[in-house]
């Protein structure tokens, strides 16, 4: 069928706004890699700017009117054609970028500028306080978001709608609640068994040199191409950004005591990666061009950091590599050792760093956080006690100052509410794709140890990335392994993996 003109105007509409979000996500990396500090209120301009050219442009009544009259033309498509689901998916989108008035976009972009620079003050500080005014002008704004946006049951499902399409907090609850109750006993009884492993290996001085190093090596072996598609840097908050499918940017902080916190956020970030770098050429200047949901890119970055990281096989194929970069450090440890301290449970106080039981548990802390704030059960002023309480309550420990609880986590200076909600999405998600592709693929787990991660990497490709943006993250998991959303292989895996680890 011949393309219809107004599909190719709309495409050339569409291709623009791409190019500039791209332009402005990359004024973004540097702000948070190499930008000097003084940097930081331009740099807010830079953005606002570009983020409210990019709005207009999306927002124009023509795209509206283009929209409008391709109705016929893509109905008479497949559903999972380029050109339905590019219409498709504009559509979705301009009816929620209409509702927001051009001057709520550039406060917003400028609040997020200025609360990422009085966020390091905070951290510098340690200290809440710092931090709370402008949060609480995030917070003002995205109620104002809310309601513009408008929802049916909670405010937090036209939040969660942004990074979750089609998601209600409703199924989050019940998500959390199902988990909650399994996770809880089981926490508890790991931890009475907690000196069940000893950590001590990966926790002596590993200088940062060495961590680069073997960070790229982990990233590369995943299949994350860091040779002429993708770059490795540092930042305050490790994170995945891409201008293209050939230009796709993983950063890592270093701990230079601890060995995990850089290795497996650059599995993590590389895991991401992989997502951006397989999102099909074709799709790059289109709308389409980019993950399904923030849910399905964690299911990807946990897929590589917990289920492939930190199996046994990758520990085989990864051990004698890391004892290269550090032979002093880890002579004479057996493999057995790394496996057990790279799968430790414990409780802890930072999200990122939370293994994979506990970490759901950190999650759902946010979660219940939010949704009282947004409920009114919580006043802004109580957030850090509020969040100490609950860190007692779930985990049994009490953060020693502010940054290594309330100030620790970069999401709450780009807004509040709902986002944290896409990591625990990705854990269960992650284990229903993971499940799917060991029946499809015969043997997969016994190339690990021999670093044969391409099979995998392939069906994601196939089943996952070929979609880019098409389809919604529900539509995406029903296509890729035939069910919705379920807790269960999840839960499942965590109780048999961990059972061989601390006999319980
Ligand atoms: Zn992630």
């Amino acid at each position: 069928m011949a393309v219809d003109p107004s599909y190719s105007r709309l495409a050339e509409f569409l291709a623009e706004v791409v190019n500039l979000r791209r332009v402005a996500a990359l004024a973004y990396w540097d702000q948070q890699t190499m930008m000097p500090k003084a940097g930081a209120e331009a740099r807010g301009n830079h953005l606002a700017v570009l983020n409210k050219i990019a709005h207009e442009k999306f927002t124009s009544p023509e795209v509206g009117r283009l929209l409008e009259g391709l109705r016929g033309y893509e109905a008479s498509l497949p559903y999972e054609s380029d050109e339905a689901s590019t219409v498709r998916v504009a559509r979705r989108e301009y009816e929620k970028a209409v509702k927001l008035p051009p001057d709520l976009v550039v406060r917003l972009s400028r609040a997020e500028s200025e609360g990422f620079g009085v966020w390091l003050q905070a951290r510098e500080a340690k200290d809440y306080r710092v931090f709370r005014p402008a949060l609480e002008r995030l917070y003002g704004l995205m109620r104002e978001v809310t309601d513009v946006l408008g929802y049916e049951e909670h405010p937090l499902d036209a939040l969660l709608d942004q990074s979750e399409p089609g998601m209600k907090a409703r199924e989050v609850e019940a998500l959390f609640s199902e988990l909650r109750e399994s996770l809880v006993p089981l926490c508890q009884a790991i931890f009475a068994r907690c000196g069940a492993v000893d950590d001590a290996v990966v926790r002596q001085e590993f200088p940062e040199a060495g961590q680069m190093a073997a960070g790229r090596e982990a990233a590369e072996a995943i299949g994350f191409d860091l040779t002429t598609r993708g770059r490795l840097d540092l930042s305050v908050h490790p994170f995945t950004t891409s201008f293209s499918p050939n230009d796709a940017r993983i950063t890592t902080k270093i701990d230079e005591r601890y060995l995990v916190t850089s290795l497996y956020a650059c599995i993590h970030e590389a895991g991401h990666g992989t997502y951006e770098q397989g999102v099909p050429a074709r799709l790059e200047q289109s709308i389409l061009g980019d993950g399904a949901s923030g849910g399905v890119h964690e299911s990807q970055s946990l897929l590589w950091e917990n289920v492939v990281g930190r199996s046994h096989g990758f520990c085989e194929f990864l051990y004698p590599r890391l004892a290269r970069h550090f032979p002093a450090q880890l002579a004479g440890v057996p493999l057995e050792t790394f496996y057990r301290a790279v799968n430790k449970v414990q409780p802890s106080f930072i999200r990122v760093d939370a293994d994979e039981v506990t970490y759901n548990l950190h999650v759902m802390i946010r979660w219940e956080l939010e949704k009282a704030v947004f409920d009114g059960k919580l006043d802004l002023r109580d957030l850090a006690e509020a969040w100490n309480a609950k860190f007692r309550d779930y985990l049994g420990i009490t953060p020693p100052d502010d940054l290594e609880g309330v100030l620790q986590d970069i999401h709450w200076t780009g807004g509040f509410g709902a986002s944290f909600a896409s990591y625990t999405i990705g854990h269960v998600s992650c284990q229903q794709l993971y499940q799917k592709a060991k029946q499809d693929i015969p043997g997969l787990e016994d190339g690990f140890g021999m670093g044969e991660f391409r099979p995998l990497l392939q069906w994601m490709n196939r089943n996952v990335h070929a979609w880019g943006a098409k389809l919604t993250p529900q539509e995406l998991l029903e296509r890729a392994t035939g069910r919705p959303l379920d807790a269960g292989p999840y839960l499942a895996y965590i109780r048999g993996k961990f059972k061989g680890i601390y006999g319980k």
